[in-house]
């Protein structure tokens, strides 16, 4: 399925991880001199904001971008001293997206059942990487590896490209076939997007960050309020503590956290947009969802109504 095409008021530009990090250090820096050179081609369009997701960088602007304008960015970003420019894409237009999934591919690629390399979404980004029938083709998320059944021993993977209003790039590459080890994965169409969006702001699922209501942050690692990247500033497991045995030495500047994670959805121990929160694995069971917040809700009136009989003990 492709959807009808948005606003056009976004583009991306792919680019890797490293890349990535390094942009969005700057980024309000980054939207002044975007606005400066835009304002300076006489341009009427100007950026709002610059936003990050795993696959590249999302530039918002106020107004429907035109092709010069792509241009403008594409320099600008490729001419950045820190930016590794051969690992940066074209910019393209958030047109539309296009549904898809590719079907015959096992859950152990490496042979046999006892190793553990279960197909990540890592392995599939790669295989489309190097595989030419996904050449000029961008993936708009993640791809999803989800078994064809809890038992099965084989997948589906699920992804979402960013297309032409038409849905030719989809149309391209449906029933295409290509080799993963040695099994032949083909391309089927997907009807609609089944998945359930996870917001990349407060980490809960069910609306995107465009619709996050929190104010602020919440952390990926730990769930408190503040910027995940920002986890070993202010997360409370990676200050200095003398008055717990063993004491707690302060995570060094730039040194991951080495702590347990807490996630916001399952309150596991992973970050909340770990593969093995149950949350991911039913991330295409809106019911499952439903009655797990259901759920948490029902129990968080439970103890806010049992706090209220002690305190009336009192
Ligand atoms: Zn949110
Ligand atoms: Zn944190
Ligand atoms: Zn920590
Ligand atoms: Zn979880």
């Amino acid at each position: 399925m492709t959807t009808k095409g948005p606003s056009r008021k976004q583009v991306i530009i792919p680019m890797v991880k490293d890349n990535i990090d390094k942009f969005m250090k700057n980024s309000s820096i980054h939207v002044t001199n975007l606005n400066r050179n835009l304002r300076n081609a006489m341009s009427e369009v100007l950026v709002d904001f610059i936003c990050s997701d795993p696959l590249g960088i999302t530039v918002v602007t106020n107004k429907v971008l035109l092709n010069s304008n792509l241009l403008i960015i594409e320099k600008y970003v490729k001419n950045l001293e820190n930016i590794d420019s051969t690992q940066v894409k074209s910019p393209q237009l958030l047109q539309s997206k296009s549904y898809l999934k590719i079907i015959g591919i096992p859950y152990y690629p490496h042979g046999s059942c006892n190793s553990q390399e279960r197909l990540s979404s890592n392995d599939i980004e790669a295989i489309i990487k190097k595989n030419q029938i996904f050449d000029n083709i961008t993936l708009a998320s993640k791809p999803r590896v989800i078994k064809v059944s809890p038992k099965s021993d084989m997948v589906i993977v699920w992804i979402n490209i960013w297309d032409v209003q038409s849905g030719a790039k989809a149309k391209g590459l449906i029933n295409r076939c290509f080799n993963v080890g040695r099994f032949i994965a083909t391309v089927r169409m997907a009807n609609a997007n089944p998945g359930i969006p996870q917001c990349k702001n407060c980490w809960k699922w069910g609306h995107s960050i465009f619709s996050c209501r929190i104010q602020g942050s919440k952390c990926i690692k730990c769930n408190e309020p503040h910027k995940s990247e920002n986890h070993c500033e202010f997360g409370w497991c990676c200050k200095a503590n003398n008055k717990i045995n063993p004491p707690r030495l302060e995570t060094k500047k730039g040194e991951p956290c080495p702590h347990t994670f807490k996630c916001t959805n399952c309150r596991g121990k992973h970050q909340a947009d770990s593969i093995t929160c149950p949350f991911w694995k039913n991330c295409f069971n809106r019911e499952w969802h439903q009655k797990k917040y259901s759920e948490i809700c029902e129990n968080r009136a439970k103890s806010i109504h049992l706090a209220g009989n002690e305190n009336t003990k009192q």
